[in-house]
């Protein structure tokens, strides 16, 4: 492809995108396609001489849009959002078009400068502690690709810490437990999985009737595996749980963790966007005590996946477990102490300049604009409790501080499952099936940025009208 090519296709794709997102509500939610109809869609061997831009894209609209599954829909209330914007994808076109790996700050001084600068800025924009700044004495952020990884790296951290770096060497990881509750996500005990901490060593910590931690049933375990000779080394708490939006009282929690030395995680993948907007900072609290805590702008803030924000107030645990230094990635500058290797923060070497797409929608859609989109997603997500409270056939099963709502039938688990599956068949909207206390539920997560008051009303019509 030539220059004056990739101009002329560039522009077109540009187009094509505005198009899908503009007429994305007219689409199915979910494509109408069955295993292996995309695949048998496609050429089954690669092409033996270059095809043109447009042949590539005939099959884009003629399979690859079908048969996609359509996140930036608005009758998206399914798992949680993943929210596009336009300042996003060309800031993400960008890092494409610049084509730099940013592993050391050496390999390119602004994708390092720029990320610690967006950092800092989310911090405050959050309202989060001065302690997780680049500038305070032992913390610092970091964006990593996913809330997963923001957990793996915070177990590999508190391992290192509470083996004094041993497991880097010949180290026992054996007595090494930590806690959550069932309603944490699933990539705790993936982490602790991969971490050779295993699923064993976790425990399952009570919740309260708000599906949240019991702080006292967290102080027994804890001293219960301490008397049994067991090193308690992590304690994941969750600011909006997945299944349930759980928030965990980490003032508490954060100062049983403190008395005891065990690292403290907060897990604020989803709700902790929500302290943009200053009357939700509510969400933060315990946020002081954490040694690490996580959020992603690829949810609710419209910053493309992949992108989430990770802060450690333990730099120095972070960096004694993921620091390896060959020969061929020293540099005078980072000898010298005075920059960052992110490649140092994270599991793989090399990354994107993935802080340009944070970059670009914080200062083209602002502040304001997400606070906008919170706001009117909480009230929408209220207004629709609101409703459902009023039909006696419905049960609300959990709290709904924020923009998730929990919805079960009082007729039971297998009236609750048909009712998703029938909706779900609609076409129109798409919802998530989960299980709280033994409970068959329904979630509304409402957070796409195309969704308005008339999709939630649209929604709660096809929910009444398939009981
Ligand atoms: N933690 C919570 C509370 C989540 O809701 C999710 C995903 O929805 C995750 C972690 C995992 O997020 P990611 O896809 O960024 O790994």
């Amino acid at each position: 492809m030539t220059p004056d090519e990739f101009r002329t296709a560039g522009h077109e794709m540009i187009d094509r995108i505005a198009d899908y997102l503009d007429g994305v509500g007219d689409r199915p939610v979910q494509p109408d396609v069955a295993p292996g109809d995309i695949r048998a869609a496609l050429p089954e061997h690669p092409p033996t001489s270059p095809e043109t831009f447009d042949q590539v894209m005939a099959d884009v609209e003629r399979v690859i849009v079908p048969g996609i599954t359509n996140w930036q829909h608005p009758g998206w209330f399914a798992y949680f959002p993943a929210n596009v914007s336009y300042p996003s994808i060309l800031g993400e076109l960008l890092s494409a078009g610049l084509g730099v790996q940013g592993m050391s700050w050496v390999t390119s001084p602004a994708c390092t400068e720029v990320e610690t600068l967006m950092l800092d800025w989310m911090q405050e924009l959050l309202g989060l502690p001065a302690a997780f700044r680049s500038t305070s004495e032992s913390g610092g952020g970091v964006i990593q690709g996913s809330a997963s990884e923001s957990t793996l790296v915070a177990i590999l951290s508190a391992r290192f810490r509470a083996t004094g770096g041993a497991v880097n060497t010949d180290g026992d990881t054996t007595k090494l437990v930590a806690y959550s509750t069932d309603q944490s996500h699933s990539s705790i005990e993936k982490g602790l999985r991969i971490a050779g901490i295993g699923t064993d060593r976790l425990r399952t910590v009570p919740h309260d009737e708000h599906f949240a931690m019991r702080p006292n049933a967290l102080r027994e375990m804890i001293d219960a595996d301490l008397a049994a000779g067991f090193v308690p080394f992590f304690v994941n708490a969750n600011h909006g749980s997945t299944s349930s939006m759980a928030f965990d009282p980490s003032a508490q929690l954060g100062s049983i963790c403190r008395e005891r030395g065990i690292w403290f995680h907060i897990d604020g993948a989803m709700a902790g966007i929500a302290a943009l907007a200053p009357e939700f900072r509510w969400v933060n609290d315990g946020i002081d005590l954490a040694d690490s805590y996580c959020t992603n702008p690829h949810k609710w803030m419209g910053v493309n996946f992949d992108c989430t924000t990770y802060w450690t107030t333990d730099r120095a645990s972070l960096l004694g477990a993921l620091s390896i230094l060959p020969e061929y990635l020293r540099s005078e500058a980072a000898e010298s102490g005075a920059v960052i290797d992110y490649r140092d923060w994270q599991i793989p070497l090399g990354r994107r300049f993935r802080a340009l797409k944070l970059w670009f929608t914080i200062r083209m859609d602002g502040v304001d604009s997400f606070q906008e989109r919170i706001r009117r997603d909480v009230a929408l997500t209220q207004d629709l409790a609101n409703k459902v409270a009023d039909d006696d056939r419905f049960d609300v099963v959990a709290p709904h501080p924020l923009n998730l709502l929990c919805l079960a039938l009082h007729d039971g688990d297998e009236a609750t499952d048909a009712l998703i599956e029938r909706a779900n068949a609609s076409g129109t909207a798409l919802f998530t099936r989960t299980v709280l206390d033994g409970r068959s539920v329904l979630r509304v997560s409402i957070g796409s940025h195309t969704t308005r008051a008339a999709h939630v009303d649209a929604a709660w019509r096809l929910l009444q009208g398939d009981v």
